[in-house]
């Protein structure tokens, strides 16, 4: 179990209104640059998604967001998804949105209508993701509560996955990671397999491929980043007409975080996964 979770209770689920009010700021701020980023490259108002990168924050701090417009959310590691999910569903449900996957949105509206709730009918769906490294042994504690699976780098976890979600009878949505930096420190596949990569886990049961995903390199030039991202965009144009089995829907390109959100928009992103400019810096990693 990683440390901070020691000192944080990430299921609270109540936080002060100064606390709310910051994180509705930052929320407002990041759609407002998206939409700024968006008509800058010329691309329409309303193409590029937010996906609130949730590690290290608790379950308030995420409804905060919710509460003042994120619409999916991504978390990095498993047991964090293990502590946090139920609480954020039943609290996405009490507010007309079902989070994540099909079992944990039908759970979140048992527990509301026991509690006597009247909920809309039907809920919104709220995309819940897992952006992080995933272990095989966890496969199984990720499935039943997310829509898409961001990080998966090689056939092998592709076809673990696929394997689980056959057995549990769903299919889940899953993105190629993409090494674009060549930096060591960071997971995803090397660039040059990625198109190959990309058509071999379309053709798997169990998943849907829905597009590829990369962390900028990190560094101060423009340019470089530019180029990963731009090489990530490429291969998800060749992954489409290619024609291949299962790839008719690889459409997204998940890039772009609060350091280069606008250079990623204009290079095409469809989900930029946003963290500290919503939040506030990271207490704990
Ligand atoms: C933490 C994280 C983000 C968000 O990073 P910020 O710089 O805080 O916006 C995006 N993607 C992944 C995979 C992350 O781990």
């Amino acid at each position: 179990m990683t440390a901070y979770m020691d000192h944080k209770n990430l299921a609270n689920e109540s936080i002060d209104e100064t606390r709310a009010r910051q994180i509705a700021d930052g929320v407002h701020r990041v759609l407002d640059g998206i939409a700024a980023a968006e008509q800058a490259s010329g691309r329409a108002v309303g193409e590029v998604r937010l996906l609130a990168a949730t590690k290290t924050r608790d379950v308030g701090e995420i409804m905060a967001a919710i509460d003042a417009g994120v619409r999916m959310i991504g978390e990095n590691r498993p047991q964090e998804v293990e502590v946090k999910a139920a609480g954020l569903a039943r609290l996405c449900a009490r507010r007309g949105f079902a989070l994540g996957a099909d079992a944990l949105a039908r759970d979140a509206v048992a527990d509301a209508s026991d509690a006597g709730t009247d909920l809309p009918d039907p809920l919104a769906p709220l995309p819940f993701h897992l952006i992080g490294q995933l272990q095989s042994n966890k496969i199984n504690k990720v499935l039943p509560a997310v829509t898409a699976i961001e990080s998966v780098d090689s056939l092998d976890l592709a076809a673990k996955i696929a394997r689980r979600a056959v057995t549990h009878g769903v299919s889940v949505g899953v993105l190629l990671e993409v090494n674009e930096s060549g930096e060591e420190s960071k997971s995803g596949c090397d660039p040059a397999a990625a198109h190959d990569l990309a058509c071999a886990i379309a053709q798997l049961d169990g998943v849907r491929l829905e597009g590829l995903m990369t962390i900028g390199a990190h560094v101060d030039d423009e340019a470089t980043i530019r180029r990963g991202f731009a090489h990530l965009r490429a291969t998800r144009d060749a992954v489409l007409a290619s024609g291949e089995p299962g790839t008719a829907d690889c459409r997204e390109l998940s890039m772009g975080m609060t350091g280069d959100m606008a250079i990623a928009i204009d290079e095409g992103s469809t989900i930029v996964r946003v963290g500290t400019a919503i939040f506030g810096p990271r207490a704990f990693i």
